[in-house]
């Protein structure tokens, strides 16, 4: 097994309070449990990609959801107890999922990584669907079930439930 660690999201518009989509309190509880995920990941020399909002001004996303993450922003930025280091890979991205128009899959390809472990949020927005992208690629996924969240605590249990029931992922806790 070859497992890369995947962070989402974790971009200043979603992270602090006063953030253009500020994703409430749970975020703040996250950090350290990614904190944890990295070091780990670093240790065990496991590949590290960071998925970022990125938008562009007028994606369609923007219809559903207050312009954020705007590309050369401080809010597309990630936050800086996660920063990434040099090894890491950065995934811009303009859909909830990081696989739809990235080049996530080649990346992790060239790296013969067959499992990816997701942290981030939101866990039923760009979490889930690229969770749901990761399976319908062949890679088996691990959700750090105390390292994700939303601004919709029920729509986080729910998305969960449906990572793990119907696309087979693996919820694991972080050590
Ligand atoms: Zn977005």
């Amino acid at each position: 097994m070859t497992r890369a660690l995947v962070v989402v999201d974790m971009i200043h518009d979603f992270v602090r309070e006063g953030g253009a989509l500020y994703c409430g309190p749970s975020m703040a509880l996250v950090v350290p449990v990614i904190q944890r995920e990295l070091e780990r990941a670093r240790a065990a020399r496991e590949l590290v990609v960071y998925l970022t909002d990125a938008h562009m001004p007028d994606d369609a996303e923007f219809g559903m959801f207050p312009p954020h993450a705007l590309v050369g922003t401080p809010g597309a930025e990630i936050v800086p107890e996660l920063a990434p280091g040099a090894d890491d890979v950065i995934v811009p991205k303009r859909r909830y999922s990081g696989f739809f128009g990235t080049d996530l899959d080649i990346t992790l390809r060239e790296k013969k990584v067959d499992t990816i472990r997701l942290a981030g949020d939101c866990t039923n927005i760009c979490v889930l669907y690229t969770a749901a992208d990761a399976r319908n690629l062949g890679y088996a996924v691990e959700v750090v079930e105390d390292g994700v969240t939303s601004f919709d605590e029920e729509a986080h249990r729910n998305a969960l439930r449906e990572l793990e029931k119907t696309l087979g992922a693996k919820l694991v806790r972080s050590s």
